[in-house]
């Protein structure tokens, strides 16, 4: 059984460090601690959700159940003839998985370097950045469904993964996933189309970058250009891009012709979120004790809130503005945990 405390502080779980407490905490390490958890009779009744790094959460209240803080750990490599399977328990840390793949010389997830959390989120909300997603190089995962206690694979089919969605975070937190098991490319097939990471590359003058070299350059770009949640609370990017129609942005050119967006699906655009609240007038703005940041206007910030519903006071602040100035909903990307966030 795992060691479970009680009235635990959430608020160095979770990186907008946002004050809540959690009824029971427990540290799960295998999937046979989070099924002695589930048919404990103690905890039976109680609302149950998942806890990684906190990276991705805004805790809107004290939650009244049991947080399974996901602690499961483990590599195992499986090397074939042209690619790696690498299977890792969910409660790694993403970005030392990174590492570990770039320096074995192996090539997929260079590009999803620095994304703070663990291993076992990544699927949650498919994981992306510089052109890259962990569908790319997904190819099945384990979880435990939280109401029966049977352990089941996904494919990437089964997990509905699109653009930062997948079934886990539709699904609402009915299952724990407990590994994830990714395949990687021995031979080096770099993505570096995506605009930021091609001028830096330009600008190192290399010919051919290794996978480490990419991996190192994305940690440096990313550090210059978001905030570290150790220094200053955040979520990394507060809202997702708006996903519009060719024709719709054709109608919003018209008065900003300006507007950044990139490809997505045929007949679709992403339009850049920053860019939205920028325009607003919300970059480097402050309320109360919520901001944009200075340098990326997607990345609220806590300067010392007493509740997360002072963020989301702030957030719906900003999307009021974009739609009025733009006609355009802007999604917020993190969790809204509460008492109803349960399996
Ligand atoms: C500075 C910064 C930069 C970021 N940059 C990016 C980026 O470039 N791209 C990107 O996609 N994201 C980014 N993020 C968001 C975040 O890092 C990712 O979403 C990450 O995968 C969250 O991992 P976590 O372990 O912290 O998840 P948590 O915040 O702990 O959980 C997030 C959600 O996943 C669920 N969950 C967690 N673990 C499990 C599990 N084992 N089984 C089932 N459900 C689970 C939780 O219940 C919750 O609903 C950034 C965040 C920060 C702070």
């Amino acid at each position: 059984m795992p060691s479970i405390e009680e009235n635990v502080p959430l608020k160095s779980f979770n990186s907008l460090s946002v004050p809540a407490t959690a009824r029971f905490l427990a540290r799960v390490e295998s999937i046979a601690d989070v099924r002695a958890l589930l048919s404990d009779s103690d905890y039976l009744d109680l609302p149950k959700w998942v806890l990684g790094g906190g990276s991705n959460i805004v805790l809107l209240e004290d939650f009244p159940g049991l947080v399974l803080w996901n602690q499961i750990k483990g590599i195992e490599v499986l090397e074939r003839a042209d690619d790696v399977l690498i299977t890792a328990g969910a409660g790694e840390c993403w970005h030392d998985l990174v590492r570990f793949s770039v320096t074995s010389n192996w090539s997929g997830l260079e590009n999803l370097s620095l994304i703070p959390g663990s291993v076992g989120a990544a699927p949650v909300q498919n994981i992306g950045a510089y052109g890259v997603e962990l569908a790319d190089v997904f190819e099945h995962l384990e979880a435990v469904d939280l109401k029966t206690g049977e352990a089941r694979l996904f494919s990437a089919q089964q997990c509905q993964f699109s653009y930062r969605d997948s079934i886990f975070k539709q699904a609402g937190n009915q299952y724990c996933i407990v590994s994830v098991t990714l395949k990687l490319a021995k031979k080096y097939s770099p993505t570096l189309s995506y605009q930021g990471l091609n001028a830096a590359i330009e600008q190192k003058a290399w010919s051919n970058p290794t996978v480490e070299q990419i991996s190192d350059l994305i940690c440096e770009i990313r550090s210059a250009k978001l905030p570290s949640p150790a220094l200053i609370p955040n979520v990394g990017s507060f809202f997702t891009n708006p996903v519009i129609a060719e024709h719709e942005l054709q109608r919003i050119r018209v008065q900003h012709p300006k507007i950044i967006y990139f490809p997505h699906r045929t007949g679709f655009v992403k339009v850049a979120a920053g860019w939205l609240i920028e325009q607003c007038g919300w970059k480097g703005r402050r309320v109360g004790q919520v901001g944009c940041y200075s340098k990326q206007a997607l990345v609220l910030v806590n300067y010392g809130v007493q509740s997360g519903q002072e963020i989301i006071q702030f957030a719906e602040q900003v999307q009021l503005d974009v739609k009025t100035v733009f006609g355009l909903e802007l999604e917020i990307e993190p969790l809204l945990i509460d008492r109803f966030f349960e399996s």
